[in-house]
């Protein structure tokens, strides 16, 4: 269970239900698994002053801190108006997730077939900034 990309994918999925994506119509579920195999859900949530909408991955990133989770195991997202489309993180969530996993770490998410891709944050995001 902890990467199984099917159940990170249906959490995802679920989380996605709860979005506030009013403006954009967009709504995006996040799921990530933590290296104690805890899993914590987010979805976007999206404000009239636009940039102060957050993220599906930021907001679940910051359940699993806020929850004790240090790194990240794994993680899905998904997003679609009405059904799911293929969806990718942003670059700001793309750093996001880098800075509690490693290069190898698991990114599960829909691809233009409607099947699940699996990618590493290392190739999503092959120079990140670090300090
Ligand atoms: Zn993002």
């Amino acid at each position: 269970m902890k990467e199984d990309p099917e159940a990170l994918v249906a959490a995802a999925n679920e989380a996605r239900r709860f979005a506030h994506a009013p403006y954009s119509g967009f709504r995006v579920g996040c799921a990530v698994v933590d290296e104690g195999g805890n899993m914590y859900r987010g979805c976007n949530v999206e404000n009239a002053a636009y940039p102060e909408g957050i993220c599906a991955e930021a907001n679940a990133i910051g359940t699993m801190i806020a929850s004790g989770g240090k790194r990240i195991a794994a993680i899905a997202a998904v997003g679609g108006r009405d059904e799911i489309e293929p969806c990718s993180p942003c670059g700001g969530c793309r750093q996001r997730i880098l800075e509690f996993a490693d290069q190898h770490t698991r990114v599960f998410m829909i691809g233009p077939d409607g099947e699940i891709q699996a990618h590493t944050i290392g190739d999503l995001l092959p120079t990140s900034f670090r300090l």
